[in-house]
């Protein structure tokens, strides 16, 4: 029986990671001094809203996903067809 030691890709197990913006930091300035809120969409879809208090930059984002604004408003703008 032979042992092949199994190559393992370098680095750490890629973990899905959505981070392109981390919450807590501003991904235009990166100060730190940003609020987080959760909040539902008209749609439904949960999102958390992020306001820099240093350069007023604000995001959307959705299960660790940057949402555009545009997406945004026209989720929020939406009328559930059912
Ligand atoms: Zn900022």
């Amino acid at each position: 029986m032979a042992l092949v030691p199994t190559q393992r890709p370098s680095g750490p197990a890629s973990l899905t990671q959505a981070g392109t913006h981390p919450s807590g930091v501003c991904p235009e300035c990166g100060s730190n001094r940003v609020t987080a809120l959760a909040m539902t969409l008209t749609d439904g879809t949960p999102v958390q809203f992020s306001s820099c208090h240093e350069c007023e930059h604000r995001l959307w984002s959705h299960e660790g996903e940057a949402l555009e604004f545009t997406d945004v408003i026209a989720r929020a703008t939406k009328h559930k067809v059912s």
